[in-house]
This record gives C-alpha cells, structure tokens and sequence, in this order.
C-alpha cells in the first residue's frame, strides 16, 4: 500500500531532519566557538592590561632615573669639596641618605611591575597558542559538520523526491486526510497488523475488527483510538 511507504518515507525524513538538528558536529562546533569567543574576550582584557603596565614601567623606570641623576648630583658636589659648612653639609648627606632610600623603593614598583607584566605576557602566550589549535579545530570540526550535512540533505534530497513521486499516485483527498493527520500527530497513517494499530499499538476489539474485514478494500479506515488511516496489511486477520 503506498500509504504505508509514503508513512515510511516521513519517518525517514523526520529522522533525517532529527539528525540535522541535534549533530554532534555542530554541538562540538559550537563549544569550540563559545570557547574562542571566551579566549578573545580574555586576549583583549590581556592586551590591555599590558599595555597599563607596559605605561607603568616606564613611568617608574623614569622616576628611578630622576632620583639617580638627582644623587649623582648630590654626590658630585660633596666630592668637589664644594659645601664647607657642617650643617649644609649634615642636610646634603641625609638628603642623600633618603634619596636612596627613595630609589630603593622605586626599584622595587619596578620589579614589581615587571612580573606582572611577565605574568600577564606568560598568560597571553598560552591563550594564543590554544586559540591557535582551536582555530585548526574549528575548520576541522567543521568540515566534518559540513560534510554530515552534506549527506543528510542529499539523503533526505532523494526520500523527497520518492515522496513525490509516490504521493502522484495517491488520491488527492486521501493524501490531504493523511497530510492533515500527519500535521496533528506527526504520523498520518499506519499498519494494521495482527489486529494492532501499529501507530497507537492498540489492539482492536473483535467488533472493529469484524466491521475492516467486511468493509471494501477502497474504504479508507481509520483508527478508533488514535484516528490515523488504517493500512491493512496481508496479516489482517491473524
Ligand atoms: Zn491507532
């Protein structure tokens, strides 16, 4: 009964069309695009931290080098024996006392700065490198993505066309009752088989039973349970 073939042909491209939606290819493409989007997000806040602390540096390299030049010049006028008084003196040598404290400590912001800025560089690095992998992963989960598409349309290109050609040989207000039971319950027609709606797997009662036996072989049955068009089959009756 074409019936029966055309209600395998709409589970095959239901099925089809299930497989197009729920690939595991696009899944895992979308994973692998959340977590590149997640790496550039992060590469950006990175990029400009670094350049904050790239800013730092200098300006802490340029403060270290004020107060050098500064004791630099202290030094020279004590060793040019230019300042004879005591108590100018005692101020040249405690400015310079503090003068280096002063540098000590901004050598320290300079360090500092610099293994942040190591840290934040070392961080960079290794989010490239995996965004970089992830880039080769992208383009090789999606051609396996593009390909399994592929397939599934040329698949479902052919069931199509089948479909086509067998509904041409089905009465036109058969195959609009069974489109439109197909609409509300996703199957349009099925089986009888043994005595059992194979769509609904009710069994039928003898009386309905007796009513299909007796009813012309044109006579469109239909389910009394759950309403689909009834395709007898050879195993009616047994
Ligand atoms: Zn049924």
């Amino acid at each position: 009964m074409k019936l029966l073939e055309l209600a395998d042909l709409d589970a095959e491209l239901s099925r089809l069309d299930h497989r197009r939606r729920t690939l595991p290819e696009s899944q895992e493409y979308e994973q692998a695009e959340a977590r590149d989007a997640e790496l550039r997000a992060e590469l950006a806040t990175l990029e400009a931290q670094q350049s904050d602390l790239a800013r730092d540096q200098a300006k802490a390299e340029r403060d270290v080098e004020q107060v050098r030049s500064r004791i630099e010049r202290d030094r020279a006028r004590l060793d040019a024996g230019l300042v004879s008084s005591p108590k100018e003196l005692e101020n040249l040598q405690s400015e310079i006392g503090s003068l280096e404290h002063r540098q000590s400590d901004l050598e320290e912001v300079v360090l500092d700065v610099m293994e942040r800025l190591e840290e934040v560089n070392r961080r960079r690095g290794s989010l490239a490198a995996e965004q970089a992998t992830l880039t080769g992963q992208l383009r090789e989960i999606g051609a396996r993505r593009d390909a399994a598409l592929a397939g599934i349309s040329e698949e479902s290109g052919k069931d199509t066309d089948s479909r086509a050609d067998i509904a041409a040989g089905i009465p036109a207000d058969l195959l609009g009752l069974y489109d439109r039971l197909r609409a509300q319950h996703t199957v349009g027609a099925a089986a009888l088989n043994r005595g059992r709606c194979e769509g609904c797997h009710l069994s039928l009662n003898t009386v309905d039973l007796g009513r299909i036996r007796a009813a012309p072989p044109d006579e469109v049955l239909r389910c009394e349970e759950c309403r689909r068009i009834l395709v007898r089959t050879g195993e009616l009756s047994s």
